[in-house]
């Protein structure tokens, strides 16, 4: 009945499905565990008629013209630059760090001397990991990476992670560099925004087409059996291909183990008044157990509310228990090698492909998701088409 089923209907699903049924003619079902489609991306009215992430804050941003151009057929965008400011003590600090927040940070013939040195040293408009900062010779440029380490990284990653910035990954604090320049954006994408109606409006107009089933509510695992290099779906012997979007590890009964995540409990607060924090973002790096705020108004830019409504994250440690969401990968060696052993076996099924952020146990933005998702319906359907 379907040529291709797709497990999960976050930005990877519902990308992939709507390509393999446009360009492929391909029959697919999308099929997704959640009462919604969506995944993390997922936004809704609050009981007060405010819009909200259910999952986390979710700004798109990209510079792949290509994506941008594919989900501009499903929505049209409230486009904005994004800032974001740190809480440290009484002063609320441009993030990533930049030549701003240094003049606000040091005196004024202080920084003018750092800013020089940066300037020269890494060149106007250059981008420097905290962790490469850090390790300069020059003693004035580690005071200001030192400055940087402790009210920026240390105790927000802290929190994040569990571990501190030298025990992660490097890229996921370079994922925030010092700018050597005076712009205060988050991101340096030329489209930034959110879609006018919201993201689960997009992707419904995205799934909504002749040759796609949504079928909600639906965990996969009662229907999929992969057994001895062949699928069955409901007891019965699949030959198209299928995308699978959810974690791997859980896929294969977690024969090997868990795959360790990071996960978040979202504490939502409504006040009776016109604004919390004035700002969308700000991030608690010093403070506090969670480790930002957002107040969805100013991310959003919804008119007309009564009132507003506001999200602080506090992370902890994922452990697969009901309700829990495993958001982030944790990268390091040993649970890179714990991945592959899972990969290895979901690999002897050649019609079995995993995409996401669970099934490749990666950090994905949305740009980046979308991208990998057409390409890899592309690449289905030109070996379909052979
Ligand atoms: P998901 O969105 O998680 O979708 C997977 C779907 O599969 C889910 O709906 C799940 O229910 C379903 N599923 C899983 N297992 C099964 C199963 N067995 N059966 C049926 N269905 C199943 N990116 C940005 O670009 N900008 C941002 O501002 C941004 N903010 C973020 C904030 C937070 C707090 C987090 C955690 C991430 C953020 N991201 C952001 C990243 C973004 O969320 C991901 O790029 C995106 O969600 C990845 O999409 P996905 O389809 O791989 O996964
Ligand atoms: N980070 C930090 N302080 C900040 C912002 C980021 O320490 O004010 C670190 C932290 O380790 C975080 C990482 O940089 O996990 C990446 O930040 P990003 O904003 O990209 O995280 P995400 O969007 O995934 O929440």
């Amino acid at each position: 009945m379907y040529d291709s089923i797709v497990v999960g209907s976050g930005i990877a699903g519902s990308t992939a499905a709507r390509k393999l049924a446009e360009h492929g003619n391909r029959k697919v079902l999308v099929i997704e565990k959640r009462n919604h489609v969506g995944g993390n991306c997922y936004d809704c009215l609050d009981e007060h008629g405010i819009m909200i992430h259910k999952y986390g804050p979710h700004i798109f941003h990209t510079g792949i013209k290509e994506v941008y151009d594919f989900l501009s057929r499903f929505t049209t965008w409230t486009e904005f630059r994004h800032e974001v400011v740190a809480k440290v003590g009484k002063q609320l600090l441009p993030v990533p760090f930049n030549l701003n927040t240094l003049s606000m940070v040091f005196t004024k013939d202080v920084a003018k001397k750092l800013e020089e040195k940066l300037i020269d040293i890494y060149g106007y408009g250059n981008k420097v990991p905290i962790m490469e900062l850090r390790k300069n010779k020059d003693e004035e440029v580690r005071s200001i990476a030192e400055f940087v380490y402790e009210n920026i990284f240390l105790k927000y990653t802290m929190k994040q992670w569990g571990q501190t910035p030298e025990e992660i990954s490097p890229e996921v604090t370079g994922r925030v560099p010092i700018s050597i320049s005076h712009d205060n954006g988050y991101f340096t994408d030329p489209y930034q925004g959110v879609p006018d109606d919201g993201f689960s409006a997009m992707f419904h107009r995205m799934l909504d087409h002749p040759n796609i089933t949504v079928l909600l509510g639906t965990d996969a695992k009662k229907r999929l059996k992969l057994e001895k290099q062949q699928i069955f779906w409901n007891g019965t012997l699949f030959t198209g291909e299928i995308i699978y979007t959810g974690a791997v590890d859980e896929l294969f009964d977690v024969c090997f183990g868990r795959l360790p995540y990071r996960s978040l409990d979202f504490k939502f607060e409504h006040y009776g008044e016109p604004s919390y924090q004035d700002r969308s973002v700000v991030n608690y790096t010093v403070s506090e157990d969670f480790t930002r705020i957002t107040e969805f108004k100013f991310l959003t830019r919804q008119k007309k509310t009564n009132g507003t409504t506001i999200v602080k994250e506090y992370p902890f440690a994922y452990g697969a228990k009901e309700g829990e969401i495993p958001y982030y990968a944790i990268l390091n060696d040993e649970n890179r090698a714990l991945y592959e052993r899972y990969r290895e076996l979901a690999n002897a099924y050649p019609q079995f492909y995993l995409l996401g952020r669970l099934a490749e146990y990666q950090y994905y933005n949305i740009d980046a998701m979308t991208k990998k998702a057409l390409d890899l319906a592309v690449d289905i359907i030109e070996e379909k088409n052979q």
